[in-house]
């Protein structure tokens, strides 16, 4: 049949949607058309009240026109450069622009399309670095249990969630996870850090007792776990987790997918945290999720020992066609920009009081078990209904679509991450439709 003959019925069946069970959807379909600073525009005409930033990408809002205009021009100017031994300015500034922005020894950056991708191009170059300095017994990666660090074989194997590992068998060997920090029974209804469970880092000492340093390379972790429902690290958590690191010559990674570029209150996890990590993955905001875009910066020794190593490690043999892609950098160029003069990076922070007052105003809405917030994240956990988990908090969101609100959920956990620019009045809209949702869903 040709495309265009097909009818609505058929189109709904081409797509093989990610994440999403197709069959559900099309009995429902959910489709939005027009995006412009905090609202959708669905196909009925609707304006729905952006509570997730797309999908935690948009830190800038929507329809930008700086960042629009950018990506216009730089696709008129040049469309493509070829991302192997031929360099355009674009990416050495945007390169430049973004290592000032993280604290030192974090100096280089490495471009990639995806989160996913910059995940698995860390654990690469934690491979790659720790062989240049000799210590290529070093191959083992330590996760965290309930973590998601997207899809790729790296990604899944240092992810900690179930469903998304056991659907493809192997993973990568030699991977073990430290436990997750979700502690409900000490830690519920905690506003910031948690107050509870920094002994949840000594696990690592386990881990290293277990496997021997010398075979551990690097260990990875979402300073806030985002995608399993916003898990916050308990108070001096991250650090601890550094000084084990240290102790052992492992390699610590943060994933700041999410955290990064303002979501927090400042620019990056690292900066909230006060923990300098060897490598961090970065996607999604960079270009305010405008065009696809990773970046993974790397410190200093781990840069050198490429650069200086013997001739075969002269260069990383790792990259993407799209590494750095013109437009793409021009987006994030426009996308700093934005940020910048908006002062959209440290707005999370400014934000972060009110935001955390909305959102705890919800503790007594019916099966509310846990409310958690920091900067501009927050999370509502609901007790699962028995038999059907995931059946609440999706109903919670469809009734929410309906009402002109997007959020988002993951299990029985609504995770809230709205664009930087929202306002106060904004704020008080989403918790007002998201009160009369829980009151309203069984
Ligand atoms: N790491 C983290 C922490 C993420 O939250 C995500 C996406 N939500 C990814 C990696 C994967 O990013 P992408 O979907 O762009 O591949």
């Amino acid at each position: 049949m040709s495309t265009s003959a097909s009818n609505a019925t058929n189109n709904l069946e081409a797509f093989w949607m990610p994440y999403t069970a197709n069959r559900q959807f099309k009995q429902n379909p959910r489709m939005f058309v027009g995006a412009k600073d905090m609202h959708y525009t669905t196909s009925d005409g609707r304006q729905v009240l952006d509570g997730t930033a797309g999908l935690w990408c948009c830190n800038a809002g929507h329809g930008r026109p700086k960042i629009v205009e950018a990506v216009q021009k730089q696709i008129a100017e040049m469309d493509y450069a070829p991302a192997f031994q031929m360099g355009h300015p674009k990416a050495f500034e945007l390169a430049a622009r973004l290592a000032a922005m993280m604290p030192s020894p974090l100096d280089h950056v490495f471009f990639t399309n995806s989160g996913s991708e910059s995940v698995d191009t860390a654990l690469k170059i934690a491979l790659g670095y720790q062989r240049s300095i000799g210590q290529g017994t070093r191959t083992r990666f330590i996760g965290r249990e309930r973590g998601y660090h997207g899809t790729g074989f790296g990604g899944i194997s240092v992810g900690g969630i179930v469903a998304n590992r056991k659907q493809f068998g192997n993973m990568l060997n030699g991977i073990d996870h430290l436990p997750h920090t979700h502690d409900l029974s000490r830690n519920a209804f905690s506003r910031g850090e948690p107050t509870n469970g920094v002994e949840y880092a000594e696990e690592l000492i386990r881990l290293v007792q277990l496997h021997d340093a010398s075979t551990i390379a690097a260990v990875i972790v979402e300073p806030v776990a985002g995608s399993t429902g916003v898990l916050i690290p308990p108070l001096g958590y991250l650090k601890r987790l550094r000084e084990i690191c240290d102790q052992h010559g492992i390699l610590l990674i943060f994933d700041e997918v999410i955290t990064g570029f303002g979501r927090l209150g400042t620019p990056f996890a690292v900066d909230y945290f006060d923990v300098v990590p060897d490598l961090v993955t970065t996607a999604k905001g960079i270009t305010s999720g405008v065009i696809p875009m990773g970046a993974v910066f790397c410190a200093k020794k781990i840069y050198d020992a490429f650069m200086d190593g013997p001739d075969h490690l002269i260069e990383l043999f790792h990259g993407y066609t799209y590494s750095g892609h013109p437009v793409a950098c021009a987006a994030a160029l426009a996308t700093l920009d934005t940020y910048e003069e908006e002062g959209l990076l440290t707005r999370a922070a400014s934000l972060a009081q009110y935001w955390e007052d909305g959102l705890h105003s919800l503790k007594d809405c019916p099966h509310v078990i846990d409310i958690r917030n920091l900067g501009l994240i927050g999370a509502i956990e609901l007790e699962p209904i028995a038999g059907e988990p995931t059946k609440r908090a999706f109903s919670a969101f469809l009734k929410a679509y309906d009402d002109n609100l997007l959020i988002r959920t993951t299990g029985d956990i609504i995770a809230l991450s709205p664009p930087l620019i929202i306002s106060e009045a904004q704020i008080d809209e989403l918790f007002g439709t998201l009160r009369s949702v829980l009151n309203a869903i069984d």
